[in-house]
């Protein structure tokens, strides 16, 4: 899978795709991910990418042009037709496993990331396909809630996890949670190890 992210902050997401299954997946070549900075594609010299919104209230809003154009550089740099693309906001659809096993079946995603008050609801409008939102909670930044999007579907690209089995009892994968996990020693402080884990019977 090709991942576009587009965010101001791109150092943000660099050292978090170091790390971790998400990490071994772009080392293995299972996972693309290429950063946007829409400071790169701001049109005067001082790089705005935010202004005043129209009809007053507080805070800034990330201006539809420079983003527009960053999404337009990943389409154009996307090696497969028709990326989706996924406006990360707390007004979006909740983002779950199911909706997580359905974008991993994707060849591409761009992840757009807002900051301030948000994005000009005219990018919105115009570039996004989906606007997910990873609860009901507000963030500062869509940077962590595009790296949650990327590590959930990250690990159920095939190859990923090593133990695909392991992958398919995970909690939420069929409507169920996992079972509880033990580890040695066998007895940890006073309390033992279920007798029925301890008896070798898969
Ligand atoms: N004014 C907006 C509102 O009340 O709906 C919140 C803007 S928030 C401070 C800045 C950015 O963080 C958003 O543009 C979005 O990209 C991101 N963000 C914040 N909370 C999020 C969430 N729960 N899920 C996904 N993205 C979120």
């Amino acid at each position: 899978m090709w991942t576009g992210i587009v965010s101001i902050f791109p150092n943000l997401i660099r050292n978090t795709l170091k790390e971790g299954v998400v990490g071994r997946a772009v080392a293995n070549g299972d996972l693309g991910v290429t950063l946007f900075d829409p400071r790169e594609y701001a049109e005067d010299t001082h790089k705005t990418v935010d202004d005043r919104p129209f009809g007053g209230g507080p805070g800034m809003v990330m201006m539809a042009g420079p983003l527009s154009a960053s999404v337009s550089e990943a389409r154009r740099l996307c090696p497969s037709e028709n990326p989706v693309t996924i406006y990360l906001s707390p007004q979006g659809t909740r983002f779950t496993q199911s909706l997580a096993t359905k974008l991993a079946a994707l060849p591409a995603l761009i992840l757009v990331a807002g900051r301030y008050e948000g994005v000009d609801e005219r990018f919105i409008e115009r570039e996004a396909d989906l606007e997910l939102s990873i609860g009901d909670y507000v963030l500062s930044g869509g940077e962590l809630a595009a790296m949650v999007v990327l590590d959930t579907v990250a690990r159920l690209l095939p190859g990923v996890v090593g133990n695909p089995e392991s992958i398919k009892s995970e909690s939420h994968m069929d409507g169920l949670l996992d079972f509880p996990h033990y580890t040695r020693p066998r007895k940890f402080g006073g309390d033992r190890v279920p007798d029925v884990l301890l008896q070798g019977d898969h």
